[in-house]
C-alpha cells in the first residue's frame, strides 16, 4: 500500500491540509511499549477516509510547531477520529504533548465490536476464549476484547495482509531513525486495517444505523479510551487486560457518595461492579460487595488457575 512519511515540516503541514478535508480520521500511535511506564512514542499514523491518503508522521524528526496542527486536528470536537483500541495511544499523547493532547470526538471500534458481538456468555465456552478458563464463574456483563489483527476474521472476513506476513518487531527499534521500512509499511497498514473494519462495521450496521450515526457509541469510546490517563505500571495487569472494563458501556451512576476505588484497577466506580457471585457454579461463593471490581476478581481468578494449571503440567513432565 501507498503512504507518505511525514518528517519535514512541508510534508507534515500538506498532510494536515489533506487530513482537515475529509469527514473523519483514522488515527494509531506506535512506538515502544506504547502507554507502559517505560514507554515512548515513535510515529502517528493517520489515513482519510477510505485510508485513501496515508500518512505516517515521524514525531522524532518533527518539531513541536510542526505536529501542533495535527495535535489540534486530533484534539477537535469536528472530526471524527476512528481507532481501534485508543487507551494506550490516548495515554501515550497525553505524556508525549501534555494534557491538552486529547482525542476529541472519537469512535473506538474496540468497542463498537463488543456492542455488535453476540454474547459472551455462549462464547465463552470455546477454547481460547479470553473467559474460557473461568467460564463457569458469574461473568454476567463482561465482554472480551480483540486484537486489530483479529478483528476481521472474527466477523468472517479473510485478512490476507496478516496471514501472509506476520512481522515479529522489536519494541526498542521503533526509536530507531531511520525507521527500517518494514515498521513504516507495519503504521501504515494498521490505517488500512482500521478503515477496512470500519467498512464492514459501516456495512453491518454496528457504527450507525441507516444513515443515522449512532453518538451513544462516541460516548463510550471516550469513555474507554480516557479511562487511564497515565502510563500503566510495569507489571499492572488489571489496568490493561483482554476484558471491557465495567461500566464502560452502561451509563455510570454518577452518584458520588456511593462510588469507591477498586483495589486493583483503581477506577472510581459503582456499587453494582463490586458486586458478584464469588468462585465457580456450584462452589460455596457468595454473592457480595468485594473491593476489587467484578472484572479485576475475574481477571486474578483467571491468573490463579492459568498458574495452577501450568504447574499441573509441570508436575506432569516431572
Ligand atoms: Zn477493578
Amino acid at each position: 500500500m501507498s503512504y507518505e512519511l511525514c518528517a519535514m515540516a512541508a510534508a507534515a503541514a500538506r498532510a494536515v491540509r489533506n487530513l482537515q478535508s475529509s469527514s473523519h480520521i483514522f488515527v494509531d500511535l506506535e512506538g515502544r511499549k506504547l502507554g507502559c511506564e517505560e514507554g515512548a512514542l515513535s510515529v502517528i499514523s493517520v489515513g482519510t477516509a477510505l485510508a485513501r491518503k496515508v500518512y505516517v508522521f515521524d514525531v522524532l524528526s518533527l518539531n513541536m510547531a510542526d505536529v501542533q496542527p495535527l495535535l489540534d486536528l486530533i484534539a477537535n470536537q469536528e472530526t471524527l477520529k476512528i481507532v481501534w483500541d485508543g487507551r494506550k495511544d490516548a495515554i501515550e499523547l497525553r505524556r508525549t504533548f501534555g494534557p491538552n493532547a486529547t482525542f476529541g470526538r472519537v469512535l473506538d471500534l474496540q468497542v463498537a465490536n463488543v456492542v455488535s458481538r453476540p454474547d459472551d456468555e455462549i462464547r465463552k465456552y470455546r477454547a481460547r476464549h479470553p473467559l474460557n478458563l473461568i467460564c463457569h464463574y458469574d461473568t454476567t456483563g463482561v465482554h472480551a476484547l480483540t486484537a486489530l489483527k483479529s478483528a476481521l476474521g472474527l466477523h468472517g472476513v479473510q485478512d490476507n495482509f496478516y496471514s501472509r506476513n506476520q512481522p515479529v518487531f522489536d519494541h526498542n527499534a521503533w526509536m530507531d531513525r531511520p525507521l527500517p521500512r518494514s515498521y513504516l509499511d507495519y503504521a501504515a497498514n494498521d490505517i488500512s486495517l482500521i478503515s477496512r473494519v470500519y467498512s464492514l462495521f459501516q456495512q453491518r450496521g454496528y457504527v450507525s444505523s441507516g444513515s443515522q450515526q449512532r453518538p451513544e457509541l462516541e460516548v463510550q469510546s471516550s469513555r474507554y479510551i480516557n479511562m487511564h490517563l497515565t502510563p500503566i505500571p510495569k507489571d499492572d495487569a488489571y489496568r490493561m487486560s483482554s476484558l471491557m472494563p465495567l461500566e464502560i458501556l452502561s451509563v455510570p451512576d454518577s452518584n458520588e457518595s456511593t462510588r469507591r476505588e477498586c483495589t486493583k484497577c483503581h477506577r472510581s466506580l459503582s456499587v453494582a461492579s463490586f458486586t458478584y457471585r464469588v468462585g465457580p457454579t456450584g462452589s460455596r461463593g457468595a454473592t457480595g460487595v468485594y473491593d476489587e471490581c467484578k472484572v479485576c476478581y475475574l481477571l486474578s481468578e483467571r491468573r490463579r488457575l492459568q498458574e495452577e494449571e501450568s504447574t499441573r503440567k509441570g508436575l506432569l513432565r516431572a
